[in-house]
């Protein structure tokens, strides 16, 4: 069973959050768990349980060769005693990088397949075809979103997060977003900051809270524009804001998504988005363990450990 640590908010201090009136919050849900860190402890966390109850050995998954999805399913399953399947998008690159080295060093089995392939991985031929090679398993979507999975990210947010005023996050397949936006108090904002390029993402989070029949009690507001060139790209600027906020701060943050959430976050600040008086809680929604393939992948020097 996936048990966490203790989560907590830590205050941030800084000269242009006095300046403009408003106070910030981190949750760091980075430090949640020493491996299953961040979103994906929550993602999972009922997903496991259900496959565990069912009676399944196995859990089958998909993602990209430096998803977090991938490295956090595979602890994750390790924990509980399940096998792991993971189905990876593009071809398998000898030697792995950090992120599937770790993957398959805790057991998971790596499948690789072309993008053509991996584009029907929600076809049930795909998945019937999938089971003949691999026997039972239980199906955990690519990014791990499904009610299970927004059935824990309502647990992100607690009775003491009730005194902020607005709610951060980053958004990568809206599963997250989805879980606070059910527990947000009438009084909160949440903002939901993409990391994919691309205005779809509106409608796409529109969908999702529907089908999950979701009817946030507080206002919520998606900005698109803050992804740097689109998912696992970046520009100077991100890495630059990286850094600032590991001196300012001590705290990591990744290219993906919580550097993009801070970055727009930052952003809005001094922009004055938010009334004074506003008080922030951004959620680091972990992400940290592909900062090293990150580094690897393009030469680019990245922090790798909170302070
Ligand atoms: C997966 C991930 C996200 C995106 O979560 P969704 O529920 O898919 O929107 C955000 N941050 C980090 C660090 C992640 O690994």
């Amino acid at each position: 069973m996936l048990t966490p640590n203790e989560v907590m908010n830590q205050a941030i201090q800084h000269r242009l959050l006095r300046e403009k009136g408003v106070t910030l919050s981190i949750k760091r849900l980075d430090l949640v768990h020493p491996q299953v860190s961040g979103n994906k402890f929550f993602k999972l966390k009922y997903n496991i349980e259900e496959a565990l109850s069912k009676g399944h050995q196995t859990l089958l998954t998909f993602g990209g060769a430096y998803s977090n999805h991938i490295a956090a399913t595979a602890f994750a399953a390790q924990e509980a005693g399940l096998k792991a399947i993971g189905i990876i998008r593009g071809e398998n690159i000898q030697p792995l990088n950090p992120t599937l080295e770790l993957a398959q060093s805790l057991g998971m089995i790596l499948h690789f397949v072309s993008r053509e392939e991996y584009r029907k991985k929600t076809e049930e031929q795909f998945q019937l075809d999938l089971s003949r090679k691999f026997g039972d398993f239980y199906l955990v979507p690519e990014g791990g979103t499904n009610q299970l999975a927004i059935k824990g990210t309502q647990e992100i947010l607690t009775p003491e997060d009730y005194s902020f005023s607005q709610i951060v996050t980053a958004i990568g397949t809206g599963g997250t977003l989805a879980g606070l936006a059910a527990t947000i108090k009438k009084h909160q904002s949440l903002i939901g900051i993409s990391s994919l390029k691309g205005t779809f993402i509106h409608q796409e989070i529109q969908s999702l809270i529907e089908f999950y029949k979701i009817e946030p009690k507080g206002s919520l507001t998606i900005f698109d524009q803050y992804h740097f060139g689109g998912y696992a790209k970046y520009k100077p600027g991100l890495i630059d804001f990286i850094w600032m906020f590991y001196q300012e701060f001590g705290i990591v943050l990744d290219p993906i998504y919580t550097g993009k959430a801070a970055f727009a976050m930052w952003d809005l600040i001094q922009n004055n988005y938010f009334q004074k008086g506003s008080s922030i809680l951004l959620i680091h929604t972990g992400g940290i363990q592909g900062n090293l393939g990150f580094m690897e992948r393009t030469g680019i020097n990245l922090p790798i450990l909170s302070k």
